[in-house]
């Protein structure tokens, strides 16, 4: 079995970029758990399923291949053999994915899949219960926070890169309803582990967060 680095943290404090970074040079699978909740969301979305019913998304998941794919910069996401890798991050999918992933059986079904994508290599896994409840066994526990104001803006930047153009408050509202929801569901909430190192990013680069988790990960 593989050494397993557990990233969680609340919504985007830079999880993602990066878990890709420290992936790409440890040479471990990368799994974007989030991801695999923002394609059931988004399935659930064109079928018109009905996303307070945790029944009928379960069974939409049980008929759903989810497939994460590595790339040279992080992983593509296919939905039933369809590359979703932009649909997934659209602000529909976006605002309904807290509801989706509240429920208890999606969660039961999502851990089983997540724990088996990290069976026997080397992982980072990335999301919001990974050290609480997919691997709490992980060698290294990260929690990765920001303050709110900086989240929101480096999702803003983010965006424009994109060409998407969503005003900042916005989007700071939107973080900040997510992580209550997030915080307050009661299937294995956003929760620091107790054995998980607080990283505050808020002015840290890219590089010195990337360089500070694998000197941790090196100990
Ligand atoms: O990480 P990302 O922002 O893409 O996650 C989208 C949403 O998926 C989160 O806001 C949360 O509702 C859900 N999620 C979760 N558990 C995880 C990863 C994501 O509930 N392990």
């Amino acid at each position: 079995n593989g050494f397993i680095i557990a990233i969680d943290g609340p919504a985007a404090a830079g999880k993602s970029t990066i878990a890709k970074r420290i992936a790409q040079k440890l040479g471990y699978t990368y799994i974007d758990t989030g991801a695999m909740y923002r394609a059931l969301t988004h399935k659930a979305i064109q079928l018109g399923i009905n996303m307070g019913s945790d029944k009928d998304l379960a069974d939409l998941l049980e008929h759903t291949e989810i497939v994460l794919v590595p790339e040279r910069n992080g992983q593509a996401v296919w939905i039933d053999g369809v590359d979703c890798s932009d649909e997934i991050r659209s602000q529909e999918v976006t605002s309904h994915v807290s509801e989706v992933a509240a429920h208890t059986t999606v969660r039961q079904l999502m851990v089983e899949k997540q724990r088996e994508l990290a069976e026997g290599t080397g992982v980072v896994m990335d999301g919001r219960d990974i050290g609480t409840a997919v691997l709490p066994k992980a060698e290294l526990k990260i929690f990765m926070t920001a303050s709110v104001d900086e989240r929101a803006e480096r999702r803003f930047l983010e965006n424009e890169k994109r060409g998407i153009h969503v005003p900042l408050g916005q989007l700071k509202e939107e973080i900040e309803k997510r992580d209550r929801a997030d915080s307050e569901r009661k299937s294995s909430p956003l929760k620091m582990a107790e054995d998980a190192i607080l990283v505050d990013t808020t002015s840290m680069s890219i590089e010195e967060v990337a360089d500070k988790v694998i000197e941790l990960a090196e100990k």
